[in-house]
């Protein structure tokens, strides 16, 4: 995926920069202060004298004059020194810093530049100072071709020369615009923007925590929050009813291209409200402040809509998956009931031993050879198939082994395993049409949902159901509250321990846990989880209650919740909030495909930090500092 050059963004920020310093007045460093930047100069200063200062953004020699593209963060304009009034342009250097006096001209017709926003004019410099000289570069900021090819880990320990390049400054300036709206929303709402502590105790979210030695009594620690969870709902018990907060969150779970160790949540709670109420907030903030960031900078994105409510179950019988990609309407389709008695032993069998077998339709997916639908299937192995069986209804020229009496003709090497009456309900379940192929699974039902999950979003790629513009929200509800840890043999939290059940599910706590569903719920977009929230629990017994069925001792529940609880024993309000992850928003925003891009100053592989060198070895003292010891 190719992220976008937000031109826009630019356009947007440079418009509201005015500068007083009209006549460039004589700094103490001995270079003349900007009265204009480089960006917002048009046709309509031609004649007049500027004074401008940025980096070098290219230079070069040509038939005797010497050119410079001078940038700052507006944009760029191209400067024209001529040698002949000049003795030492050859110490102009790519990314130095300038200081820049000249005459706007209007470029030859010849020379119009249409790619940059000052393509019209040009400045005639008339005097120069280098305010600071670069080194050579460790790569060339100025080809944004070149710079796909610099690997990762080289870009993000120079982040500071990557920032320079307009279009990652574009997405950082972009960032900021988001927060902003974010803020402007809640602040309009009647909510507090509140900071909660970083250096704290554990608050779980399913991770490993980031853990700090405590110097003043060794072998104490604290850990950094994955949440600021306990915090926020703490905040409601101190009666302050709505609160949010940019929050950063820190999680020790391995690296993924859409997870960072440390990432930014939007973080919401409100006091006295049900999960519609929260459901109507966190759905109105979304579609405000995203349609307006949309409209604001021309992002090439589609208003997002109401967002559609699924059903975990649903979401998991329809989609294969609890983060379905709504951008296309491919369904799954279950055709176990009409081949469980089918002579297809591989169906059978399966079906007789508690399975089931699902399909999916690949639109005009019968154009692939067979070697061609074995890569397909070598990619349901990937994900624990240990087969894919295919129907396809074409292509023209191929030998098929049925015509269906509605004139459908099938090619497949199992069509000989079904009787007449089992292939047409297999073409009524799955809509057949001509020229599609059939995929179907046969396994247990996890299996067979989380094979068909990923080859549904396989299928929305390779066969082009997918619109880039569109950004396709839903939200996903009544999820399980609890998920069966077989490694380890306990249940688990499916978001976290603090959500409220279902009151009506809470029979079946000491029956079939599996039964009780959460008072949870996810926002989704293009197969992306971007939010999740839940009403709490704000009743100590059932927190009590719930934390027994997670198998967290009283002794545990003492050394690690009793604050929580405590507080719930002083009137605790019901309450409930969300948190959509920043990070997230931004990635999908611009188009991209990988959150370092949409982060200042990303962790890459192993959560290392290559700009700072982190993390670091500490030095003997510290070691004793903290009463620690090296192993
Ligand atoms: N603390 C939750 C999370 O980080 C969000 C929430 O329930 O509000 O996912």
């Amino acid at each position: 995926m190719k992220i976008y050059l937000l031109d826009n963004v630019l356009k947007k920020i440079s418009s509201v920069l005015n500068i007083s310093n009209e006549k460039g007045n004589l700094m103490i460093m001995e270079y003349i202060k900007r009265n204009v930047f480089s960006g917002n100069l048009s046709i309509k200063d031609i004649d007049t004298t500027v004074h401008l200062n940025g980096w070098v953004h290219k230079v070069r020699d040509l038939g005797g004059l010497c050119f410079i593209d001078l940038r700052d963060y507006t944009g760029i304009v191209q400067v024209v020194l001529n040698p002949e009034n000049f003795n030492h342009l050859s110490e102009i250097k790519t990314e130095s810093c300038l200081s820049i006096t000249g005459k706007v001209i209007k470029r030859h017709e010849d020379n119009i530049n249409n790619k940059i926003p000052t393509g019209e004019i040009e400045v005639i410099a008339t005097d120069y100072k280098i305010i600071s000289t670069s080194k050579p570069l460790p790569f060339q900021i100025s080809d944004e071709d070149e710079m796909k090819k610099v690997n990762e880990e080289l870009r993000f320990k120079y982040r500071y020369l990557d920032l320079r390049r307009p279009s990652v400054y574009s997405i950082i300036a972009l960032r900021s615009a988001v927060l902003k709206k974010f803020r402007n929303f809640f602040d309009s709402k009647g909510f507090l923007e509140i900071e909660t502590p970083i250096i704290t105790k554990s608050t779980p979210e399913g991770a490993r925590d980031y853990l700090i030695p405590y110097r003043i009594n060794p072998g104490y620690f604290y850990a950094l929050p994955q949440s600021p969870q306990q915090y926020k709902q703490l905040l409601m018990v101190g009666g302050v009813e709505r609160y949010y907060q940019i929050a950063k969150c820190f999680r020790d779970e391995s690296q993924r291209s859409d997870r960072q160790p440390e990432f930014t949540q939007l973080d919401v709670e409100m006091s006295f409200v049900d999960q519609e109420e929260v459901l109507n907030t966190a759905e109105e903030m979304s579609i405000t402040v995203i349609n307006e960031i949309i409209d604001e900078f021309k992002l090439p994105k589609n208003p997002i809509k109401p967002f559609k409510r699924i059903s975990y179950h649903d979401a998991i019988s329809k989609y294969g998956s609890d983060k379905p990609d709504l951008r296309f309407d491919l369904e799954l389709f279950d055709i176990t009931p009409h081949v469980k008695n089918s002579n297809f032993g591989v169906f059978k069998n399966c079906i007789e031993n508690g399975g089931i077998v699902k399909g999916i339709r690949f639109p005009n997916g019968a154009k692939y050879s067979k070697k061609e639908i074995l890569q397909i299937e070598s990619f349901c192995k990937e994900f624990g198939a240990k087969g894919l069986a295919w129907i396809a209804s074409g292509p023209e020229d191929a030998e098929f082994a049925y015509t269906s009496p509605s004139g459908l003709k099938l090619r497949s090497p199992i069509i000989k395993f079904f009787k007449e009456e089992e292939l047409e309900l297999i073409i009524q379940e799955s809509s057949l049409e001509k020229n599609d192929l059939l995929c179907f699974i046969a396994d247990n039902q996890s299996t067979v949902h989380h094979v068909l999950g990923r080859l549904r979003n396989y299928i929305g790629e390779h066969a082009k159901l997918i619109n880039e513009r569109d950004l396709a929200f839903c939200w996903v509800l009544d999820f399980p509250l609890v998920e069966w840890n077989e490694d380890e043999q306990r249940w688990d939290s499916s978001h976290h321990p603090f959500t409220m059940p279902h009151e009506s599910d809470l029979q079946y706590i000491d029956t079939d846990p599996s039964k009780i569903r959460g008072q949870c719920y996810d926002i989704v977009c293009n197969g992306f989880e971007w939010a999740s929230g839940s009403i709490r629990i704000h009743d100590p017994k059932i927190q009590q209650k719930i934390f027994h069925l997670l198998g967290i001792s009283e002794e545990i529940q003492n050394e690690r919740f009793r604050h929580l609880i405590e507080a719930f024993e002083y009137g605790a309000p019901p309450h409930g909030g969300f948190a959509p992850g920043i990070d997230r928003l931004l990635m999908l925003l611009t188009g991209g495909n990988n959150i370092k891009e949409v982060i200042p100053f990303p962790k890459i592989a192993g959560g290392q930090d290559p700009l700072m060198n982190a993390p670091s070895l500490i030095d003997a003292s510290q070691w004793a500092e903290i009463g620690l010891k090296k192993i």
